[in-house]
């Protein structure tokens, strides 16, 4: 059975289609911000792969509360990994393009140095850490600009201010790989097979949609697909001041995901797919 940490979140709810037989735990079963005894909770319950798709997802508001985005990226994976290490399973965690700093223009490879801009990229990289220091046998997935039909994400949000606004200014000069969380929640059933049978293969991994784009751009192709009229004028990031700061280049080296057979997937087919389940038609 494998145990997958997250209920309704965008990729937990993808991982329920795929995993029917598995155990769900979203903050009712196991608040992580309040630190239970997963552990044992874990071995009680004893999986034979986890899946960690809960996570603090605040990127702003992490800012403010780094304390209880440490505690449920951080010291929750921990014990996850001190209970899979204990009972000899697998790990599949979900992290982020957000552990860099986002200098230069060419895409991240997973050994790549990290330096997160933000609390909630720096509770994240903690996260990592603690997994590669503990869990025998892990898969540590980076992804980025996750969207699906489901929870809060750009593409939901450019769709609700197409209802009232006919000019959009949308950054431009930040970019990277728009993923959907249906190809997430693959990747990490994928990958978890693996890792039972391989434990060789165990490290961090790249996985973004391609091709990389900007988020204008990628606002301009759901408008596109949507059917909806609305002009986005190219702003820099400097002119959209947020309290976190996010990093301009946000492009991963995926290439080493094919020791698993994947390939990146394609955002503009997950754009008509979320576009579908939302029934949104042109
Ligand atoms: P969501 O914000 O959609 O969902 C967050 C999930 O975390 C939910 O399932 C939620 O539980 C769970 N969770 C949050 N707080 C707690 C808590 N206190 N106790 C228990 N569970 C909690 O996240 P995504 O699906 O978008 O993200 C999945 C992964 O991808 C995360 O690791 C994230 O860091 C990473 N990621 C996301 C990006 C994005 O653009 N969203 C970009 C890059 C990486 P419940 O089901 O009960 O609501």
């Amino acid at each position: 059975m494998m145990l997958v940490f997250g209920s309704s979140g965008q990729v937990a709810t993808e991982l329920r289609g795929l995993l029917p037989d598995a155990v769900f735990w979203g903050r009712e079963q196991a608040d992580l911000s309040t630190d239970p005894d997963i552990g044992r909770m874990i071995e009680e319950a004893r999986p034979d792969g986890i899946i960690n798709a809960a996570a603090y997802t605040a990127v702003d508001k992490a800012e403010d509360e780094e304390a209880l985005a440490l505690q449920i990226n951080a010291t929750a994976p921990r014990k996850m990994a001190e209970a899979a290490a204990r009972l000899g399973i697998p790990l599949v965690h979900i992290s982020t393009d957000y552990v860099f700093d986002g200098a230069g223009e060419e895409p991240f490879v997973p050994g790549g140095m990290t330096a997160p801009l933000g609390a909630y990229g720096r509770t994240k990289l903690k996260g990592e850490e603690a997994i590669a220091a503990i869990a025998p046998d892990y898969a540590i997935l980076r992804t980025s600009w996750v969207f699906s039909a489901h929870g809060a994400n750009f593409l939901k949000t450019m769709l609700r201010l197409s209802e009232t606004r006919e000019h959009l200014t949308i950054v431009s000069d930040q970019v990277g790989g728009p993923t959907p969380a249906s190809a997430i929640a693959e990747a990490c059933v994928k990958i978890a097979g693996a890792l039972k049978d391989q434990s060789s293969k165990t490290g961090i991994y790249h996985f973004s949609g391609a091709p990389d784009v900007s988020w204008a751009d990628f606002a301009r192709e759901i408008f596109r697909q949507a059917g909806r009229t609305v002009s986005v004028e190219d702003i820099p990031t400097s002119a959209y001041p947020t309290p976190a700061r996010r990093p301009l280049n946000s492009r991963l080296d995926c290439r080493s995901l094919s020791a698993f057979g994947l390939d990146r997937p394609d955002w503009k087919a997950g754009i008509a797919d979320t576009l579908a389940k939302l029934g949104v038609t042109s």
